[in-house]
């Protein structure tokens, strides 16, 4: 008896262990989201290929949304994973069913999807435009778009702006057709192909194409929208107060101001007249360099586009081009920086090419390794146009006043101060006459990479044979 006592309390301690053990781990609460997300050590989003959310350029994946969601990534201390999503249905199942944390993808918040979705406050606000075709009747007001048809992207707010104004019946004879799994570029082009009378797009996303689309224009608005991140609708919102907090401090501390500058430059849009001349210039001139750019990228490590664009910015790929200052051919080298790069005639494309990209790449080196990409080359383009003494002063000037001498978004805010005697009276190369110009050089060359870097990625523009390789 006394033995068989002994054997169930030998069994008994074991099970007892193993009781005590399920209780405390079911007492234990269950990870949060966000506490999921830190154990993982990865944020996965969803987002879409757009110009203005993620797209891949020179140094890998990119994008307003990408990089948005790179820096919440980062203040998490996670690595941020892209899921891609062809449409935006599809982009809506994986959030609802959690297979992603959270989609970053130019979305509106409507009502519609308030109803299945949990919207982050937005970060952006942005205009619907009716997108028509140059030269034929600008809508101007919604009894315009009678009698016409009008193609949006299915599941998309614009698609729901236009099923209200319907319901409402205040624009009857309007025919709308909707498309899955297309972009806003193939909206665009099915109107400048004459297949449909009108699209409906948000302001960014035209913006950031009309200079691939020259012959389009924008009509009327139809409403705003605000873009916001978008969370499945659960009951745990950590991860979702976090990006709440992410997003404040990007819209105080002018991350996202700076962001629509770099992907956006609006300050700078290419206006009508430029727009059209760029895109004419990379049929009519750019193939007859375009080898020699290639190969220059290829010695150099630059993407042979950014080159490109640095050649169109000096001199709209003339080999003939002078200025008054002296500085001559495509790549528009001084006769200082031809002899350093052993140039025998400043005029021939080929030469100009090859040593300027080789004056640009020993520009580059000269930037310290630990700067992070896109600045190091944004500092080295500006360098090339103001020379790198001047650009050192600047980063100078941006430590001392306590910013990153390492972004270029800080450095760019002091090179036009070195014009003024109070901080050129302190720096080491003083009076930098171009500081402010180098500013506004460097965004053109942004713009014209950009524009070759997203007609390389779109449809239509694939016959210009823009691809990084
Ligand atoms: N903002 C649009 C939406 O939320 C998507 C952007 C687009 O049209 O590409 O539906």
């Amino acid at each position: 008896m006394k033995m068989m006592l002994r054997r169930i309390s030998y069994l008994f301690t074991p099970i007892m262990l193993l009781c005590a053990v399920g209780l405390v781990m079911a007492m234990r609460p269950e990870p949060s989201g966000l506490e999921r997300v830190l154990e993982r050590g990865t944020l996965t989003i969803v987002t879409r290929s757009a110009p203005t959310a993620y797209y891949r350029d020179q140094h890998g994946s990119t994008g307003l949304e990408y990089e948005l969601a790179r820096g919440f990534a980062r203040q998490l201390g996670v690595k941020l994973e892209v899921r891609h999503a062809d449409s935006l249905n599809e982009l809506f199942r994986m959030v609802e069913r959690g297979r992603v944390d959270l989609a970053a993808a130019g979305l509106s918040v409507t009502d519609q999807r308030r109803q299945r979705l949990r919207f982050s406050t937005p970060y952006m606000s942005v205009t619907e435009q009716v997108i028509y075709r140059r030269g034929e009747h600008r809508p101007r007001k919604l009894a315009d778009l009678e009698d016409s048809t009008m193609v949006v992207l299915a599941g998309s707010s614009h698609e729901e702006r236009l099923t209200t104004l319907k319901e409402e019946g205040a624009i009857p004879g309007l025919q709308i057709s909707t498309i899955e799994g297309a972009t806003s570029e193939r909206l665009l082009m099915l109107v400048e192909e004459g297949e449909y009378d009108y699209t409906l797009v948000d302001s960014n996303d035209f913006l950031v194409q009309r200079a691939l689309f020259p012959e389009l224009g924008a009509g009327l608005e139809l409403g705003d929208g605000h873009l916001a991140w978008a969370f499945s609708p659960g009951t745990d919102h950590s991860l979702y107060r976090a990006a709440q907090r992410y997003l404040t401090g990007a819209r105080t501390n002018g991350r996202i101001a700076e962001l629509r500058q770099r992907f956006y430059g609006e300050k700078e849009q290419f206006n009508l007249y430029s727009a059209r001349y760029f895109i004419r210039h990379i049929e009519t001139r750019l193939p007859e360099y375009a080898d020699e750019f290639r190969k220059a990228g290829e010695e150099t490590g630059f993407d042979w586009r950014l080159l490109a664009a640095l050649g169109y910015q000096e001199s709209l790929w003339d080999p003939a081009a002078v200025s008054p200052t002296g500085v001559r051919g495509l790549m528009m080298l001084t006769r200082r920086t031809a002899r350093e790069m052993g140039v025998d005639d400043r005029t021939d494309p080929i030469e100009s090419i090859h040593a300027g990209a080789a004056y640009l790449r020993k520009l580059h080196d000269r930037i310290p390794e630990r700067i992070d990409e896109p600045d190091r080359t944004w500092m080295a383009v500006a360098a090339y146009n103001v020379g790198i003494g001047h650009v050192e002063d600047a980063r100078i000037l941006t430590q001392r006043q306590g910013d990153d001498p390492d972004s270029w978004a800080q450095v760019r805010q002091r090179l036009p101060l070195l014009r003024q005697p109070e901080y050129y009276q302190q720096a080491r190369r003083g009076y930098a006459r171009g500081g402010g110009q180098a500013v506004i050089y460097v965004r053109h060359i942004q713009r014209y990479y950009n524009t070759m870097v997203w007609a390389a990625n779109s449809e239509k523009h694939q016959p210009l044979q823009l691809a990084m390789k």
